[in-house]
């Protein structure tokens, strides 16, 4: 397999962080590998790509067990159901979707049991869309000091999926919201949240330049989703 897609997205990253004023080191490129088989992320590993984002448990749990044998840094990044926690605790170095009380009771609750401090991202309702997961913003700063309470929980950040837009220039302002909201919830607790995970295929280089620590990419990288 030839490796020029990743490059070709590897360059459009750096020209995107070049654009921003920011270095290249300052954005993870996570593979949003939803849908894509093992051994496609393989190659994709030995291409350099090291980060996979999983939405799904049991898809995750067998590309787990497939890719044993290489060092991946495996994200959950979809909708988490708390029972499904337990399976995926000693796995995930970071959960984007943190986004509501059980979850964070069981994820403090197994990561105890492991003796694990577990990295989170709070997700982020960003458009106030009724069918989408995430903290409606108004309620993160209670959800927040919730998650500082909880010992086995590290949040390093916050996360969100903007309302799709024909035009990705009119995803900007959710992005500068996500980022307000976390500058805001620094100065309020005194403490450093140095993820932003935002942006995909169609407006990661504007979440970018809107302060992107973490873009999930799937579409661009592993073709169309089926
Ligand atoms: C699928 C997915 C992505 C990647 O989307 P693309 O448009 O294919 O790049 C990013 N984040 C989440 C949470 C996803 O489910």
């Amino acid at each position: 397999m030839s490796c020029d897609r990743l490059k070709e997205v590897e360059e459009r990253i750096q020209r995107a962080c070049e654009h921003a004023g920011r270095r290249r080191e300052e954005v993870l490129l996570l593979g949003a590998s939803k849908s894509v088989p093992s051994e496609k992320l393989r190659n994709f590993f030995h291409c350099g790509l090291r980060a996979f984002g999983e939405n799904r448990v049991q898809e995750f749990l067998k590309k787990y067990e497939d890719l044993r044998d290489l060092p991946v840094d495996w994200h959950f990044i979809g909708r988490l159901q708390s029972n499904k926690v337990k399976y995926i605790i000693d796995k995930i170095s970071l959960i984007h979707s943190l986004d509501r009380e059980s979850l964070l009771e069981e994820i403090q609750n197994r990561a105890g049991r492991l003796g694990k401090v577990q990295e989170v991202l709070i997700e982020v309702n960003v458009g106030g869309e009724e069918t989408k997961g995430g903290v409606e913003p108004e309620n993160l700063k209670e959800f927040f000091e919730k998650c500082l309470r909880a010992k086995n929980v590290k949040p390093l950040g916050l996360m969100c999926i903007p309302p799709y837009r024909e035009n990705p220039e009119e995803v900007r302002p959710y992005f500068a919201l996500l980022r307000s909201l976390r500058d805001q919830l620094e100065q309020e607790f005194g403490l450093k949240l140095p993820h932003l995970s935002m942006g995909m295929s169609y407006d990661f280089e504007i979440a970018i330049e809107e302060g992107a620590t973490i873009v999930r990419i799937g579409t661009l990288l592993f073709g169309s989703r089926v």
